[in-house]
């Protein structure tokens, strides 16, 4: 395909794939460490293409909400990074861990300063920065996401924040040991209140391929022309997405994929193909690494189709 795929191009290649992909399902497995997750029907599989100038392209169950969990950690990411600049690379470092998301054993040896933001350490850092910025975090979030996305009817699910609220145990080890660096400046439950609410915020593929075209765009929302980050935040941002969005397995995913993306426990991926398009898609079984296996399959066979990525 050319530079100008028209839309019914995009239409014509995922409905191809959705069908090949489809027979996956019962292969993967639903998040049950936080039992609302635990709760949810695997039988969905959605896809949505955004092309920065063109129509969304939706199949499945494109439409469906479903709990972002991790990707919400590249929305506080960007919206403390607008604030913070240089400074962040103080409290949180840049490199992929390695290891699973909620893996404590690498903080004792780094200090309290997480590998990077994507980690639940290094999200629960960021949290806590943006607590120090915004006066009502969860409200700024909300309002952050919801302009991105040019939809004022995303929320947070609120039973799925007080299940996760409930399973937090880890996470509050966490924000307790990197206070104990002095790497956490709040309150540690004040921190896990916001940080279960942003995994909670629930989405659809749709709203994520719109919320993501900003960064397809070298930081500029096309929808309103709003600046949301500069060109080099933007370029940061997309090499973070790259080497640490899909936990220990980011490098098989640049292997595979081969765009910067972000998964979360949900099931739902966003990836986006730099000034052509946004993707998401959202499976809830996932691989033994956490990330979407119908996702990763999808996309992996959609940069190969379109004979494009980022390499
Ligand atoms: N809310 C989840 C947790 O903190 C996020 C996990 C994820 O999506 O990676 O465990």
């Amino acid at each position: 395909m050319n530079n100008d795929t028209p839309r019914d191009d995009y239409k014509h290649v995922i409905d191809r794939i959705y069908k090949e992909v489809l027979p996956f399902l019962g292969r993967g497995k639903v998040a049950d460490y936080i039992p609302a997750l635990a709760r949810v029907n695997p039988n969905q599989f959605g896809i949505a293409v955004l092309p920065l100038e063109g129509q969304v392209v939706l199949k499945g169950d494109a439409r469906t909400c479903f709990s972002v969990q991790s990707i919400s950690k590249v929305f506080t990411f960007a919206m403390v990074m607008r604030h913070l600049g240089e400074e962040i690379w103080k409290s949180v470092g840049r490199e992929p861990s390695g290891n699973p998301f909620n893996s404590l054993v690498q903080l004792e040896h780094e200090k309290g300063v997480p590998r990077n933001p994507f980690i639940n350490a290094g999200a629960i850092v960021v949290t806590d920065r943006l607590i120090d910025l915004y006066s009502r975090p969860k409200e700024e979030i909300l309002q952050f996401v919801r302009e991105l996305c040019g939809n004022d009817d995303i929320y947070y699910d609120s039973k799925v924040a007080r299940s996760e609220l409930d399973h937090a145990d880890r996470n509050r080890a966490l924000a307790y040991f990197m206070k104990s660096f002095g790497n956490i400046h709040n309150d540690v439950d004040t921190i896990i209140d916001v940080y279960c609410h942003q995994c909670a915020l629930s989405m659809s593929c749709e709203d994520l391929a719109h919320a993501f075209l900003f960064m397809a765009n070298h930081g500029v929302n096309p929808a309103d022309g709003k600046r949301i980050l500069s060109k080099s935040q933007a370029k940061r941002l997309g090499a973070l997405m790259l080497t640490c969005g899909f936990y220990d397995e980011s490098g098989d995913f640049a292997f595979r994929v081969g765009l910067p993306g972000k998964s979360g426990v949900g099931g739902g991926i966003v990836a986006y193909l730099p000034e052509r398009l946004t993707i998401a898609v959202w499976s809830p079984e996932l691989d033994c690494h956490g990330n979407s296996l119908m996702g990763i399959e999808t996309l992996e066979r959609f940069t190969t189709d379109i004979s494009r990525s980022i390499f």
